[in-house]
């Protein structure tokens, strides 16, 4: 039986589209918008291509999404070739079929199916997609949306169509994400022999304690929305693999995913006063990643909810876990920010594969919050 959803994914699958090259996809996607009338921006930076697609004007609800893929890693391991898309038992297979290219096909097919019922909706309904989410994300929605901030572009809801799911369509709804941060810090001491020690000066031994202290700190204890802010420790280099050299340097990166109790200014001086404190000699940055945002409560969340109970009759869950996403980025205009996508079981892994029926369901959700919002 034919399905415009399955068929618009496969189409999309069969391009390689491996992260940041689009590899056709978008224009697939554009000549699809521009039947159904929308207007499209094309804003490609570096090597990104970007595209930013309306209709309509007023109250904007945007469908975001990436039409970027992770490596496929052993290619004889998958059953089918990864860009060749198969179903087998109802499950379609390939690269991209849950993280995002069904979520894709779904949108496109949803604006399809709402603007044949309302031609003329009273708001306006947005596309905004990249190619350059599962990268680096320099060049794609972080200034997409800078573009459209520069502009004062209206932005009042946001669909991101990130597999969201645990084990059917719409059982979890992210209505935020956990900041993510990581610091880069050297430990200075004075390099020497292992037999003569106070000729030098062991940058592990002067960090373990501060190092212990880092491990044992409650940041805070999360909220309603957040679990409570973590750090790890992720990397640890000293020595210089000799039995008989203290070392001079040691080097320790740590990363925090953090709450909305919390903001990076406030990190960063906690960990600076535990360093202080300890008198060691050091040097620190940071490269903060994403902030935290949430879209606690609203007419999207109720949009969402609502269009996941009458397809699916449960009551989704609403978190913020897992790692960022584009909608860190999105957040900054001031929109309400919610992710409803497919199951992410198999995201990013071989066989990655999406349930046939999954897909047409949340065809079905996307439309039915569109009527809800913008009709
Ligand atoms: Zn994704």
């Amino acid at each position: 039986m034919f399905c415009p959803v399955i068929e618009l994914t496969q189409q999309l699958i069969r391009r390689p589209s491996l992260s940041p090259d689009d590899a056709g996809c978008q224009a697939i996607m554009i000549a699809r918008l521009q039947a159904l009338g929308f207007t499209v921006e094309p804003m490609n930076f570096g090597d990104t291509l970007n595209f930013w697609a309306w209709r309509g004007e007023g109250e904007t609800l945007a469908f975001a999404g990436h039409t970027d893929v992770v490596p496929t890693g052993d290619v004889s391991r998958w059953i089918n070739p990864p860009f060749e898309p198969t179903i087998r038992d109802g499950v379609l297979y390939g690269r991209g079929a849950a993280d995002m290219k069904g979520s894709l096909a779904a949108m496109i097919v949803a604006a399809e199916r709402f603007i044949a019922h309302h031609p003329n909706h009273k708001g306006r309904l947005a596309f905004l997609i990249t190619s350059d989410e599962e990268a680096s994300a320099t060049h794609g929605t972080v200034k997409v949306v800078e573009t459209l901030m520069a502009r004062n572009e209206r932005l009042d809801y946001c669909l991101v169509g990130e597999p969201s799911s645990t084990e059917i369509v719409g059982d979890v709804v992210k209505n935020g994400r956990r900041g993510s941060m990581t610091a880069n810090l050297t430990i200075h001491g004075v390099q020497g022999h292992v037999a003569y020690p106070h000729l030098a000066d062991n940058p592990v031994h002067r960090a373990l304690p501060a190092l212990n202290e880092l491990v044992a700190t409650e940041w805070d204890q999360g909220n309603e929305f957040f679990p409570p802010t973590s750090m790890q420790i992720a990397n640890v280099q000293a020595g210089t693999g000799s039995n008989n050299v203290i070392p001079g340097e040691l080097l320790v990166q740590f990363n925090f995913r953090f709450s909305t109790e919390l903001t990076d200014a406030m990190i960063k001086q906690q960990v600076q006063a535990l360093l202080e404190r300890h008198q060691l000699r050091y040097s620190l940055d940071w490269q903060v990643s994403g902030q935290p945002f949430l879209t606690a409560s609203g007419k999207l969340v109720n949009a969402v909810v609502k269009a996941v109970e009458h397809y699916n009759e449960i009551k989704p869950q609403l978190l913020t876990t897992g790692g960022t996403s584009d909608g860190r980025f999105i957040a900054r205009m001031g929109a309400q920010v919610v992710e409803l996508g497919p199951v992410n079981a198999t995201i990013h892994k071989i066989n990655e594969s999406v349930k046939a029926a999954d897909l047409q369901l949340l065809s079905r959700m996307y439309q039915r919050i569109m009527e809800q919002l913008i009709a």
